[in-house]
């Protein structure tokens, strides 16, 4: 079988910075974060303190 015409499928995803990143505040109470920085629009209206805590994907090796 020689399938010499097959479709290559590109995926193609936009890297971009990311802008949806929510601060601690708006995570923690389901707000809406704009991600502005370096206090986003829910925080700098309630004169809060805007944290953004960095993503933290990555597991430990070696804790149960
Ligand atoms: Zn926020
Ligand atoms: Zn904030």
């Amino acid at each position: 079988m020689a399938d010499d015409s097959l479709p290559v499928r590109r995926a193609q995803r936009p890297r971009g910075p990311r802008t949806s990143q929510a601060c601690t505040r708006c995570r923690s109470g389901k707000i809406r974060c704009d991600g502005k920085m370096p206090t986003c629009s829910p925080c700098a209206d309630r004169g809060h303190r805007c944290v953004y805590s960095a993503a933290q994907k990555v597991r430990g090796p070696g804790k149960r």
